[in-house]
């Protein structure tokens, strides 16, 4: 059985891409002009590619072993400036570094000295020689600041140990009684109560003085674009004001975003972030596209409901199907690579700053930390070409049409599984259509004017047989189940 659906385009464009919540006073969007054009990539250094054997840890593991907690791969910052063609060729423009400083562990959230980058990953020059090579060729580079907590090994905290209440780093940390034990269960707050990670004091002036110059000192010797603020929920809002003062006193072009995975709107209100890792968007997207567990009404429903909350700032929310701390996306699509595309299609033509988790555009599989977490395959036939291919089409999409980038959003159809949306920008439109259902869709779409009057071409995705036929101004669409298609301006 199949549907036929007409959906009309005629009328004009009335709201923004978000739509605005008129009861609640918005604050503007504060995030840097260049982010709303960007399209990010996270990368585990330790995994993405090893430029420098030399630098290896000793104890690291072949490249194409099984990633642990413990294990290490040697992956580096030359390895990244080695792959930046590819990056360049993928089509991305804008890195996000993992933690990168000196710390024990392959993730690095255990800091021991946030002014040195870590030996295995190079050095501090090589930091720099990345920020400018990226520079050099229109890309930028954010790093993950970790404010929370730092590693057991770290100076002021191995100071503590040592000299107990006669340490002047001890209200640096939480600790409750004396001494300061580790085992059986450490007396002071760690993180996940880990007593290798100890929670710093983040109300201690001299605290929050050191966590401002680690802000600043990045901007001024390597000459970076921003940060990506983790765990902010466990420090003041009082300390990220002035953290951003300070952070765009030094470099007004910087771009902050937090890793919240609940409501972000309290750090969004102008005087914090200027965005964050939009998790619950990517709860809304795996409910509709992957797990289908919600019809195209409910997914718009709480699509919209979640852009009302983030307001102007919806349109640099960065938006994500994959991180460092969830299942791969082809793991979660149950290695269905038409979920996995129609998946990474909405991430790419949907509002907000789409983030890419490094190997998900070839496939690479894993569970949840630290499946997730494995060394980056650089022999083409280990990837899958058609999601590889997928991907790069409808990235150079989003970078040729500024409709898809900075658009309005037009709802046309949410019917069962059926999701078809218009976005317009000046001149420019882009029509999506996706199918997230079990059975074939057939439809026909009155193309908006600014359309018509031009010759248009179709991507649609190479996994399922879409067929696109475009006559007299109407599109006549047979989408089968993960159809995916995308009609553009030539
Ligand atoms: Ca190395």
């Amino acid at each position: 059985m199949s549907n036929r659906l007409a959906c009309n385009t005629a009328a004009p464009d009335r709201a923004p891409a978000w739509a605005p919540d008129r009861t609640r006073d918005q604050a503007p969007n504060h995030a840097p002009d260049w982010v709303k054009d960007s399209i990010i990539y996270e990368i585990l250094p330790e995994r993405f590619c090893n430029g420098d054997p030399t630098n290896d840890p000793e104890q690291a593991s072949c490249w194409t072993g099984r990633p642990s907690r413990r294990n290490f791969f040697g992956g580096d910052l030359r390895g990244i400036i080695d792959r930046m063609d590819y990056l360049d060729d993928l089509g991305v423009t804008c890195l996000y570094l993992t933690p990168v400083f000196a710390a024990p562990s392959n993730h690095k959230y255990d800091t021991t000295d946030h002014f040195r980058v870590d030996p295995a990953f190079g050095t501090d020059a090589v930091l720099a020689d990345l920020a400018r090579r990226l520079h050099a060729c229109g890309m930028r580079l954010i790093l993950d600041a970790v404010f929370a907590h730092v590693g057991d090994g770290h100076p002021a905290f191995q100071d503590v140990l040592a000299r107990g209440e006669a340490s002047p780093y001890r209200r640096w940390f939480k600790i409750d009684g004396s001494p300061v034990r580790c085992r059986p269960r450490p007396n002071y707050r760690a993180c996940g109560g880990l007593a290798s990670m100890p929670k710093l004091n983040t109300d201690d002036p001299e605290v929050q003085d050191l966590l401002r110059r680690v802000g600043v000192h990045w901007i001024r010797v390597a000459d970076i674009d921003g940060w990506r603020l983790d765990m902010p929920w466990e420090i003041s809002h009082a300390f990220w004001r002035s953290f951003r003062t300070a952070v765009k006193h030094a470099k007004a072009e910087a771009f902050l975003f937090g890793e919240l995975w609940g409501d972000a709107a309290p750090w969004l209100r102008g005087d914090q972030f200027d965005s964050a890792m939009n998790y619950r968007w990517r709860e809304i997207v795996l409910r509709f596209l992957v797990t289908q567990c919600i019809d195209a009404r409910t997914f718009v429903r709480e699509l919209y409901s979640l852009r009302r909350a983030y307001g102007p700032a919806s349109e640099t929310m960065v938006n994500l199907l994959g991180s460092h701390d969830t299942p791969r996306l082809l793991t979660l699509c149950r290695g269905r690579v038409g979920k996995a595309v129609q998946a990474l299609a909405f991430l790419l033509t949907d509002v907000g700053v789409p983030m890419i988790y490094y190997g998900d555009e070839i496939g690479m599989t894993g569970a949840n930390d630290p499946g997730c977490r494995g060394a980056m395959p650089w022999s083409r036939e280990k990837w899958n070409m058609q999601l590889y291919e997928s991907c790069r089409a409808l990235i150079r999409a989003r970078h040729r049409h500024p409709a898809l980038r900075r658009g309005s959003f037009r709802l046309l159809v949410a019917h069962d599984r059926l999701l078809v949306f218009l976005r317009r920008f000046e001149g420019d439109a882009a029509l999506v259509a996706l199918n997230a259902g079990f059975q074939q869709e057939k439809l026909e779409v009155d193309l908006p004017e600014t359309m018509r009057s031009r010759s248009l071409e179709t991507w649609h995705s190479p996994i399922s047989g879409c067929e696109c036929r475009i006559d007299a101004g109407r599109a006549h669409l047979t989408l089968p189940p993960s159809g995916t298609c995308l009609i553009l301006p030539a």
